[in-house]
């Protein structure tokens, strides 16, 4: 670990030698002209001031105002060049990509050399030496640095960016950076975020007096703002009351003599069609029962008809509502329609980027995909719905949900930034300024909103003593029940011991980078000699689907990818066969395209789940795990089965249950998986079919997505709960898995007593 002191005699005049070198060309000067319009550069002496003498640094300021870039790099120059002192910044990034493209840029700033001065690392990839004294990374590589120095001596200065966003893991390196900073006075930490208010931050930290700056300065050029109210009123002075479902007012009538618009005088002022007016008028009673296609609709006709030119942005919850509104604007030849959302294929995303034909007006349909990760600078107009999807848990069903919910200030904040990049710009919201006073300030941390097995083992993996207590010292922390339940599936998987203890099994599990119950899969694919296979669907899950269905060609889409299924039975077996023959055209490139464009396969989830199959091989390698060389459906079947119990559907021809928490629960095949509607050969009445599964969401419904057909004995070996009911028709055997009224049929000719085994293992 360093030391705090210069490694060897001489190495910081070399280092100040060398950035001076760099700084004299004329590529730097370039750069620096760049940067010197960045509001965090032209602060730099009183960001500086500020860093130097606090612990603790609270640093807020609008995206692009130069903090990720910018105020490490002014603080490795002030140390080395201005006050001989060496030191060593790690910054953490979100993503993958920002960690490489932000040490790039830097690099590029500095007329360096990457993996100079300035280097990036993330799992699998790194670009650092000796030399590298400020570090971008993931913050799962600071987590891994962790585990093997505890007071992360190799430091002076951490910062974490991005706070705001609340993830699992930036959460919990807040909460192990605060007991580092109270064994460690040399350390000083940095927290980087967009959002408005700090309290919470200052708070957690109190106790070592932090900081806040606020970087002033607006990188953006002026926008107007319109609220859902001025929006009704469309440009009349006249503010309409608007009541929540409960009958609250929610803005204030700026002239209590003027009556409430009829329908007649919307549809005037709107110039919109009668059933328009009729559902703005609705609104009245319930803002914010549904998102109003229409009102999003009318919205955008109404800029287009009586505002200068210019690209639109519309923030829309999902890929729902951008159909709706999508089908709605369609019909106006004028306008240049776009949807964007995580799963649109690369090729449809780039449009966004494009000018559009002449004549026409740009106008993107996207979920919040466009509020952080994609920057499109020719946006004049924002129109904000003011409602994103998120996930919640569902403690009690042990599943998480998919649900509409409305945004945070700081979301409110980042999509009206989006309008007004090279322009004066205007954002248009639909919802009342009441209601966004009654927004959080900020989006609901991850960790109250997911399951925490992972967060479980990386307490344990810290060394940072008892889950629950641990927890609780966290920013915001877990529901306990939520914990319960984390643990409870972590003994049951076998990675921890009824003490808490980690196992040897936990360790393995810990070490992969996958969630535990992947790991499990992996290890028992390991076991059943089918390695490769295991690591390509775990790999597939942990990513996402390669398969895709593009707006209206739903059908189409099903259709190939059950060509590619055969009579797998499996949406697993399919993605193994598809990632072979995808790999079998590696070398022709022209045919590999063909074969995704013809199956709605995506390409770029092909390629990066291709690279993620190769990074958990390496992983597994490491752990001494091999490829048994077992090609054979039957036991990859079995591998599922078990490497996933107890997440199993059962299917007959009425309906779909699942085990969710204690009970079986009603749930649906997704209409995506190639179970959701058996095969004509595969038919037989009566029969329950058993279906493993990995992932369960409630959305509308609660869908289950990929599935594979189980062995009916398998189901029989693993289910907790079997009783023998009796011989029928000359069909086999019946069994009956717990109080579900769901059996299996094991056929008479193969008759073993199943029970009978069972009690074999079992013993
Ligand atoms: P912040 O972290 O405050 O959001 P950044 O430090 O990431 O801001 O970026 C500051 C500015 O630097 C951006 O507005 C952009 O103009 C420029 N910039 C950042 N990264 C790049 C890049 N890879 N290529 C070109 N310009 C960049
Ligand atoms: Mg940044």
């Amino acid at each position: 670990p360093w030391s705090g002191r210069v490694q060897y005699d001489g190495w910081l005049q070399q280092a100040q030698t060398r950035i001076r070198e760099s700084q004299a060309g004329a590529l730097y000067g370039t750069m620096l002209s760049q940067r010197e319009r960045l509001p965090a550069y032209a602060h730099r002496s009183h960001i500086l001031a500020t860093l130097l003498s606090n612990r603790v640094t609270v640093v807020l300021g609008a995206t692009g105002c130069g903090k990720t870039t910018q105020i490490p790099q002014l603080l490795l120059d002030e140390m080395i060049l201005e006050r001989n002192e060496d030191v060593r910044i790690v910054c953490t990034q979100p993503r993958r990509i920002s960690a490489v493209s932000v040490a790039e840029r830097v690099a590029d700033e500095r007329a360096e050399r990457i993996g100079g001065f300035v280097g990036y690392q993330i799992r699998f990839e790194k670009e650092v030496t000796e030399s590298t004294r400020l570090l971008y990374c993931t913050i799962g590589v600071l987590l891994q640095q962790l585990q093997s120095d505890a007071n992360l001596s190799a430091y002076t200065h951490v910062f974490i960016d991005e706070v705001h966003e609340r993830e699992m893991s930036s959460d919990f390196l807040m909460l192990c950076l605060r007991d580092i900073l109270r064994q460690r006075p040399q350390l000083n930490v940095v927290l980087m975020s967009a959002t408005l208010d700090p309290t919470i931050f200052e708070t957690y930290f109190s106790e070592f007096n932090p900081a806040t700056l606020q970087i002033p300065g607006k990188t953006n050029y002026p926008i107007d703002e319109h609220f859902l109210e001025d929006v009704l009123a469309a440009s009349n002075h006249h503010i309409e009351v608007l009541r929540d479902s409960r009958g609250n007012i929610l803005t204030e009538k700026e002239d209590p003599e003027t009556p409430r618009l009829t329908k007649q005088e919307i549809q005037a002022r709107l110039q919109c069609k009668p059933h328009v007016a009729q559902s703005i008028f609705n609104l009245e009673s319930s803002p914010f029962a549904t998102t109003n296609a229409e009102l999003v609709a009318s919205t955008v006709a109404f800029i287009h008809r009586t505002r200068p030119p210019g690209a639109m942005l519309v923030f829309l919850p999902g890929y729902k509502e951008i159909t709706d509104v999508k089908a709605l604007l369609e019909k106006d030849q004028s306008m240049w329609v776009l949807p964007l959302y995580s799963l649109l294929p690369v090729p449809d995303q780039k449009l966004v980027f494009q000018s559009p034909p002449p004549n026409r007006t740009k106008v993107i349909l996207s979920t919040n995909l466009a509020e952080t990760s994609i920057t499109i600078d020719d946006i004049v107009y924002v129109i904000d719905s003011g409602k994103c999807r998120v996930t919640e848990y569902l403690t009690d069903m042990h599943i998480q949900a998919l649900v509409t919910a409305l945004i945070s200030k700081a979301n409110c904040q980042q999509r009206r930034g989006r309008a007004g990049r090279c322009q004066p710009g205007e954002v248009y919201r639909l919802y009342t300024r009441y209601n966004q006073e009654a927004m959080k300030d900020m989006i609901e941390p991850e960790m109250r909103r997911t399951p925490v097995e992972e967060l479980c083992l990386m307490v344990k993996v810290h060394k940072l003593g008892l889950i629950r207590p641990t927890l609780t010292r966290a920013l915001d922390p877990p529901e306990l029940s939520t914990v319960d339940n984390a643990v409870t599936l972590l003994e049951g998987i076998g990675a921890l011991d009824k003490d808490e203890n980690m196992t040897h099994l936990g360790e393995k599990l810990a070490s992969l980078p996958l969630h535990p119950r992947l790991g499990r899969l992996i290890l028992y694919g390991h076991l059943m000699g089918c390695l490769d296979w295991a690591c390509i669907v775990a790999a597939f899950i942990s990513y996402k689907s390669p398969f895709f269905a593009p707006l209206g060609r739903e059908y189409e889409a099903n259709m190939a990818k059950a060509s590619l299924a055969g009579l797998c039975m499996s949406d697993h077996i399919t993605l193994l066969k598809t990632y072979a023959t995808w790999r079998s055209l590696m070398g022709d490139r022209r045919m590999q395209n063909k074969f995704c464009t013809e199956h709605f396969i995506s390409q770029t989830t092909m390629k990066f789940a291709h690279s993620l199959v190769g990074d958990i091989k390496a992983m597994c390698t490491k752990l001494g795990l091999r490829d048994g060389g077992v090609r054979n459906d039957a036991v990859f079947r079995a591998v599922m089965g078990i490497g996933l119990w107890p997440s199993v559907a059962a299917k007959n021809r009425k309906s779909v249950s699942a085990y969710l928490g204690d009970s079986l629960s009603r749930v649906e095949i997704h209409p995506g998986s190639v179970n959701f509607k058996i095969p004509k050969e595969m038919r037989s009445e009566a029969m329950t079919a058993w279906y493993s599964y990995y992932q369960i969401m409630r959305t509308a419904k609660t869908f289950v997505y990929d599935s594979t057909l189980l062995e009916p004995a398998m189901t029989l070996l693993l289910a907790p709960d079997v009783k023998r009911v009796c011989e029928r028709d000359g069909r086999g055997v019946f069994y009956e898995i717990g109080n579900t009224e769901q059996s299996v049929v094991i056929p008479s000719h193969a008759e073993v007593d199943v029970l009978e085994l069972r009690k074999g293992i079992a013993e």
